[in-house]
């Protein structure tokens, strides 16, 4: 009987830490759900093109390469001039 009473104390714990777990798991999701406005003005932070110098809204922008290394342009024609030129 003790046993079996401390089987369902166990199983209560494991529940509670499991739900625990999934509350925090959620939270998190929330949390970086909560940072996209963030990322949005993110998006409509300015960004110059090294081609014509002329700055546009990172949303518009057209991207080339990654990383440190990524570069924006307001059109494809400056893009494609950036390219050959490097
Ligand atoms: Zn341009």
């Amino acid at each position: 009987m003790l046993r079996f009473v401390a089987l369902a104390v166990l199983a209560v714990l494991l529940f509670l830490i499991l739900r625990a777990s999934v509350y925090a798991f959620l939270g998190a999701l929330r949390g970086q759900g909560s940072t996209s406005p963030a990322r949005r003005r993110g998006l409509d932070e300015l960004v110059k093109d090294p081609v014509c110098e002329t700055y546009i809204p990172r949303r518009k922008a057209i991207s080339r390469g990654s990383g440190p290394a990524e570069r924006y342009f307001c059109s494809a024609s400056c893009a494609d001039k950036y390219v050959t030129r490097s």
